[in-house]
């Protein structure tokens, strides 16, 4: 017998130390959806409040900022050993708040896990270049410093492994962080900034007060964010429609965005492909996370030959997958995350009829006595139209048969996202045409694996209407930071570049 969840979520929140002070009688309600129940009411930042949080954090930048980058690594060293020590509780608490499977939450907090390692080996390997110049007695070279605040917007369904890939980042990068954490999920941020608050203490004074700040609340907390010219750069992950109005006020102020926005993500099974690979690489990439990821699989593009041999297995096995309360084992597929997300999966359905489509499966399960759980569809298109061209944060593939490779990777372009996509082939000239400049115009492109469930060493994000932004490992830093381009001369003389003269 599992304790009342809503005391459960309690329970774990005052074990990763986060204060009574954080809740109120009126304000945020942190829904869980297992059940649907209210968790928490929690008090919610007023504009006064976000302004002094991110003054705080300016302060804290200001001092940050001449801490040495290898001991700014130091922190995130630390930052890292105490989510080792909260994964089992912070997983769990990802599970309650946003209904992901338990081994689905304890692999986001890895994820942070993760990112803190890499950017610890990153705090000694900020370089810059020395660059040939054409003077003699001269040098030339780069050098990056530290940028200001860093804005995080976050979205439901990574409640905190986007803002680990910010913020630890920023944080080796000189910078601090404030945070605005989906109003969806509002305790995992919450939980997250106590374990960050006990990593401070820990580091001692060297880590100033208001480098790490959260803010409590919707989009208008957000929108202070964005606004405030004392934050030079904003990374914002949510829908497209989040990205267009978030990137333009940026945009107005000559702010940085890093934009992290929706997903239409695309396989094709080619003619060679290994069909049990394939067929478990769509399951995990369509079914996974309840078909809420960025990179969900989406639509699937099957050539002609094999379409027959795949399809009706895949059908069997969205037909038999567990779908239940997320913490129980053996449950594969979870809640939706409220109603209105499936309520805009049985328009998209129904898109899909009128426009020649043939769904299987997509109907509401019963499990206890709340929360939106659905049987994850599969719906056979004529053709790329209606609600194929457009993410639906839902469990949809949409199917479609294709006959030339050329044809397949046109259909896989045609749409406005650019995230991710993949191939299913053992044709070594298909594989290498898939990901070449003819090939995927998305920033992942993968081959024999489906396209979710990325690692944090690449850089993560995508092209068009995904917003272009890159986040995680690669040189992703590089958008936390300016750089500097600086000459030095150590000659007698001031000779000028391209041989002009000015002689007084
Ligand atoms: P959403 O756009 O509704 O909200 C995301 C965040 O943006 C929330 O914190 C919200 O409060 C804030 N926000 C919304 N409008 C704002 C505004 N005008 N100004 C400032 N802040 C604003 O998205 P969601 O429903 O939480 O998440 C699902 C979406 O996120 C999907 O489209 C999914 O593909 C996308 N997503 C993208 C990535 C990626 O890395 N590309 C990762 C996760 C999710």
């Amino acid at each position: 017998m599992t304790s009342p969840l809503p005391q459960d979520a309690l329970a774990l929140l005052k074990r990763l130390g986060v204060s009574d002070a954080v809740f109120a009688s009126t304000g945020l309600s942190a829904h869980s959806p297992i059940t649907g129940e209210t968790v928490a009411t929690l008090k919610e930042t007023s504009a006064a409040e976000a302004e002094a949080a991110i003054g705080r954090a300016q302060s804290a930048f200001l001092l940050w900022r001449k801490v040495p980058a290898p001991r700014r690594g130091e922190f995130v060293r630390l930052l890292g050993e105490e989510l080792r020590a909260a994964k089992d509780d912070l997983g769990l608490l990802v599970t309650l708040e946003a209904g992901k499977v338990t081994s689905e939450g304890l692999g986001e907090v890895q994820e942070m896990i993760d990112i803190c390692d890499f950017a610890v080996g990153l705090s000694r390997q900020l370089y810059g270049l020395t660059i040939a110049t054409e003077r003699p007695k001269h040098r030339m070279m780069e050098t990056w410093h530290p940028l200001g605040v860093c804005g995080v917007i976050s979205a439901f369904n990574f409640p905190v492994a986007v803002w680990s890939w910010n913020a630890a980042l920023a944080f080796v990068c000189g910078d601090s962080v404030v945070w605005k954490p989906s109003e969806k999920t509002p305790l995992t941020g919450i939980a997250v900034q106590a374990i960050v608050e006990k990593t401070m203490k820990r580091f001692g004074p060297e880590a100033p007060a208001g480098l790490s700040e959260i803010l409590i609340g919707g989009r208008e907390i957000g929108d202070i964010l964005v606004s405030d010219h004392r934050v030079p750069v904003v990374s914002a992950t949510g829908s497209t429609r989040m990205g267009k109005e978030v990137g333009q006020k940026l945009a107005s102020r000559f702010a940085r965005a890093i934009l992290e926005l929706g997903g239409n993500n695309a396989a094709i099974v080619a003619p060679s492909a290994d069909l049990d690979v394939a067929l478990r690489g769509i399951a995990f990439a369509a079914m996974g996370t309840a078909g809420q990821r960025c990179t969900t699989l989406r639509r699937l593009i099957v050539h002609e030959s094999v379409y027959d041999a795949l399809i009706p297995k895949l059908i069997k096995v969205y037909a038999s997958v567990k779908i239940g309360d997320p913490r129980e084992a053996g449950v594969l597929v979870g809640p939706l995350v409220d109603e209105a997300a499936y309520k805009g999966m049985q328009a998209a359905l129904s898109e899909a009829k009128a426009a020649g489509g043939t769904v299987h499966g997509g109907e509401r399960v019963t499990v206890g006595t709340g929360g939106f759980y659905v049987r994850p569809a599969i719906v056979e298109m004529p053709a790329q139209t209606g609600p194929v061209a457009r993410e639906t944060f839902a469990p949809i593939l949409y199917v479609m048969k294709y006959t030339s490779l050329d044809q397949a990777i046109a259909i896989q372009n045609d749409v406005g996202a650019g995230l991710s996509s993949s191939i299913f082939t053992l044709d070594m000239r298909e594989a290498e045409s898939f990901i070449s400049a003819e090939g995927s115009d998305c920033g992942i492109a993968n081959v024999n694996i489906g396209p979710s469930g990325a690692e944090i060493g690449g850089a993560f994000g995508g092209e068009k209407e995904t917003g272009g932004g890159r986040e995680a490992g690669s040189d992703a830093w590089k958008a936390y930071m300016r750089r500097a381009t600086n000459t030095l001369n150590y000659g007698t003389t001031l000779p000028l570049a391209q041989g002009v003269s000015f002689d007084v």
